[in-house]
């Protein structure tokens, strides 16, 4: 009985959690006028006015390239089937079948979702040479490419949790997505 109470009361909280975290994201696209899935024109909007719009975490990623600690994002571990939007502008970037088991602590993947889904630029920060990735519309910074990735491609497209935002097939199924 006391296990019975316990599970119901752990999964109302779970609930109320997953339901919190739904609730914000959406009042950040409501308020996000930038965020779309579905238009594909190009943003060149300065960062005073994504300073505007973003938090602050995510501002200083995906504006100003910082590097969220590794093993700590939220999608890190994640392996639920669906698809990963850019959450600065809902640009469409990798889908879960491209995403892979990796042991550097960020969510990898070996491609994007469409050749045109991301941009890459040279980065020579912290004396080393890299391939920075960068949203295809917005501009903003995603993480980086590597040749280290399993086939067919061998990339690993190196990417911050926070910069991108999940929509579980399920969830969009419901809605008429798929
Ligand atoms: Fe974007």
């Amino acid at each position: 009985m006391k296990t019975t109470i316990r599970t119901t009361v752990i999964c109302i909280f779970s609930l109320f959690f997953i339901q919190t975290i739904f609730a914000q994201s959406k009042k950040f696209k409501a308020d996000n006028v930038y965020y779309s899935r579905t238009d594909t024109k190009v943003l060149n909007l300065s960062n005073e006015v994504w300073k505007k719009i973003l938090s602050k975490e995510l501002y200083q990623v995906a504006r100003e390239a910082a590097t969220e600690r590794a093993f700590t994002g939220s999608l890190y571990q994640n392996d639920i089937r669906g698809t990963y939007y850019c959450a600065v502008c809902g640009n469409g970037l990798f889908l879960s079948t491209a995403k892979f088991e990796s042991a550097c602590g960020w969510p990898s993947f070996y491609e994007p979702l469409r050749t045109k889904s991301v941009l890459y630029k040279k980065d020579s920060s912290h004396n080393m040479v890299r391939t920075e990735v960068l949203c295809g519309r917005c501009g903003s910074h995603l993480g980086h490419i590597f040749d280290d990735g399993p086939k067919p491609t061998g990339k690993r497209y190196c990417m911050n949790s926070i910069s991108l935002d999940f929509e579980p097939l399920v969830a969009a199924r419901k809605i008429g997505s798929f």
